[in-house]
């Protein structure tokens, strides 16, 4: 639960967690909010809770926060900490909480003690501030040595839109000087690296407000689109998936009988369509059994591994849009492993050592947690027993290391899901292995004759590594800064004559590269060529081959590595060769021109 629900609702024992680091943040949010008190006698308090990496604090204010009015209560936070007020907590009846609060004019905290049923309620007090809080809180104000604000923005009361926009305020604390600032740097080279800004700077993706949560693909994203899609199908190919491709927009009667209908109409677009109700598809998966069911399916046949790039439509919340991270329109690296009960080791097996190259090459670094069965599931306690145990086995025969989450699996089997850590050292959630012991198998009645001649049900396998091309392109944009890979840059080349006296040998590099099917690009524009290499470093072009007199007599090119390193002349042929090795090796590193 998170310490918003607990500030609001009285869940648990406190609100917020008793750790040094979410209690110096919480403690700090009290001091901000004396601060704005201070400064800003009129406004409401609402609530202020420890968050990820910080803090924030609501407050009813007519007019937003300006940059300079943080820079005020900063100052006046310090001063509160230089002043080392103890934190005190006194206990109150609720009734004469209200009372107390209704007096002091905080419409939030009356609304909040309203809403629980705790005879008793505790207050903290530093200096000339009280608040309704159960802490902890840190000792005294003086202990909050290392903090910042970082933005105000406008946030509903309770996250409704039907209730007053409040304005919030973040602020980051830390137990260290040096912590913040290393957390500041992060934050920094996070918004130099956010995908929606270099989407729109390299021609990569763009939004437009007449398609919320769905991107338009430029040139340049399309390419790292098609490279990825390359890619999974090769890497597919080889391990014996079939691709199939359904339908996006299917009829509601499908949903009612996988069960989607009753858990999930409110995230699905739907549309009626002679008389009937349509939906566009939030998932793959009940459609992936009509393939299976097309024919009657024996144990021999199995396992039967579909693939799909399914593009997915859900209904997300305006709101809660976010560039290529939360979008209404996306497309799935999907499959759907349909096997008998004995083959799910061996298929959860092959499928981790799958998922541990895929990353490898994108250097993002795995972790793995395994979630085993909830109280309220379904199937039987041998069938779980059998797949956890697959599932333990497999993990432990790719040698990895695993978080173990127990009762975190879903009411229809155990799963293994897989985070990475990025650049900035930021862990994303992205693949998931999902076993099936009953749902689809049993909504969908699916089906195979057994050895000794009887229907069984298979066990059905869901899994997407990439999780979504969208977010995967994003998280991709971020981790390499728009710095690519050669396999994946729009650009992998860009040939400079230095003057129009060198056109021709340009032209003739430029058109070596392309023979060789290298995404190259000429750039004779008549600019300075200090100019033209700085534009190409800019446009994070791994190679860029100057052309001069010299280098058309000897038939090479000076050849410049992103990043600025400037390999000298080398041999045409050899760039070639080269840059086709390194492409087709989809290495993560730039190699040509490197010495032996
Ligand atoms: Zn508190
Ligand atoms: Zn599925």
């Amino acid at each position: 639960m998170s310490e918003e629900s607990h500030h609001l609702s009285f869940a648990g024992e406190f609100d917020c967690l008793p750790e040094p680091l979410p209690t110096l943040r919480h403690s700090t949010s009290h001091v901000m909010a004396q601060a704005v008190k201070r400064l800003f006698p009129a406004v409401k308090v609402a609530i202020g809770p420890a968050i990820e990496d910080g803090f924030y604090y609501d407050f009813l204010k007519a007019e937003p926060f300006a940059p300079e009015d943080l820079a005020r209560i900063e100052e006046t936070m310090r001063e509160i900490v230089k002043a080392d007020y103890p934190f005190t907590r006194e206990e109150m009846p609720r009734e004469r909480a209200i009372a107390f609060f209704e007096e002091r004019g905080e419409p939030f905290k009356v609304e909040i003690l309203r809403g629980i049923d705790a005879p008793v309620v505790s207050i903290y007090r530093q200096g000339e501030f009280l608040d309704l809080c159960r802490g902890p809180h840190v000792t005294s104000t003086g202990q909050i040595k290392a903090f910042k604000l970082l933005s105000s923005s406008g946030a509903y009361w309770r996250g409704d839109e039907k209730n007053p926009m409040l304005q919030r305020i973040y602020g980051t604390a830390w137990l260290t000087q040096e912590e913040l600032d290393k957390y500041l740097w992060r934050l920094e080279e996070a918004r130099k690296r956010d995908h929606r800004k270099l989407g729109r700077e390299l021609d990569l993706f763009d939004f437009y407000d007449i398609a919320p949560g769905a991107p338009f693909w430029l040139p340049g994203g399309m390419v790292l689109m098609r490279e990825l899609e390359k890619f999974a199908r090769e890497s597919l190919d080889a391990r014996g998936y079939q691709e199939i491709s359904t339908p996006l927009l299917v009829n509601k009667r499908l949903w009612e009988q996988s069960g989607h209908w009753d858990l999930y109409q409110d995230n699905m677009f739907t549309l009626e369509v002679e008389g009937d109700v349509f939906s566009l598809k939030p998932m793959n998966c009940p459609e992936s059994t009509y393939v299976y069911k097309r024919a009657l399916r024996s144990y021999r046949d199995l396992p039967l591994r579909y693939s799909e790039m399914g593009r997915c439509h859900r209904n997300e919340r305006s709101g809660a849009l976010s560039g290529l991270v939360r979008v209404r329109q996306f497309t799935q690296d999907d499959a759907h492993l349909y096997c008998r009960p004995e083959q799910v080791q061996s298929e959860i097996t092959d499928l981790l050592e799958l998922v541990r190259e895929w990353y490898a090459t994108f250097e993002l670094q795995p972790s793995y947690r395994l979630s085993t069965r909830p109280p309220d599931k379904l199937g039987s306690e041998p069938q779980w027993d059998q797949a956890e145990d697959a599932l333990h086995q497999a993990l432990r025969a790719n040698g990895l290391d695993y978080e173990l989450d127990k009762g975190g699996g879903a009411f229809y089997g155990p799963k293994i899901d897989i985070d990475v850590e990025d650049a900035l050292g930021r862990q994303w959630q992205l693949a998931t292995i999902q076993v099936d012991l009953t749902m689809l198998p049993e909504r969908m009645q699916c089906e195979y004759i057994d050895a000794d001649g009887q229907p069984k049900r298979p066990v059905v396998i869901h899994r997407a590594i990439f999780g979504s091309y969208e977010r995967f392109v994003a998280i991709l944009t971020e981790h390499f800064a728009g710095a690519f890979p050669t396999w994946l840059a729009p650009v992998q080349a860009r040939v400079l004559p230095i003057s129009e006296k060198h056109a021709e040998y340009g032209r003739r590099v430029f058109a070596a590269l392309r023979a060789a099917r290298i995404r190259a690009e000429l750039d004779d524009r008549n600019e300075k060529l200090g100019y033209r290499i700085r534009e190409a470093q800019l446009r994070k072009v791994p190679y860029v081959l100057v052309v001069g007199e010299r280098e058309a007599q000897a038939g090479t090119a000076s050849l410049r590595r992103r990043g600025g390193e400037d390999l000298g002349a080398v041999p045409l042929e050899r760039i070639v060769a080269e840059l086709t090795a390194e492409i087709a090796a989809r290495s993560a590193t730039l190699t040509v021109g490197r010495a032996g």
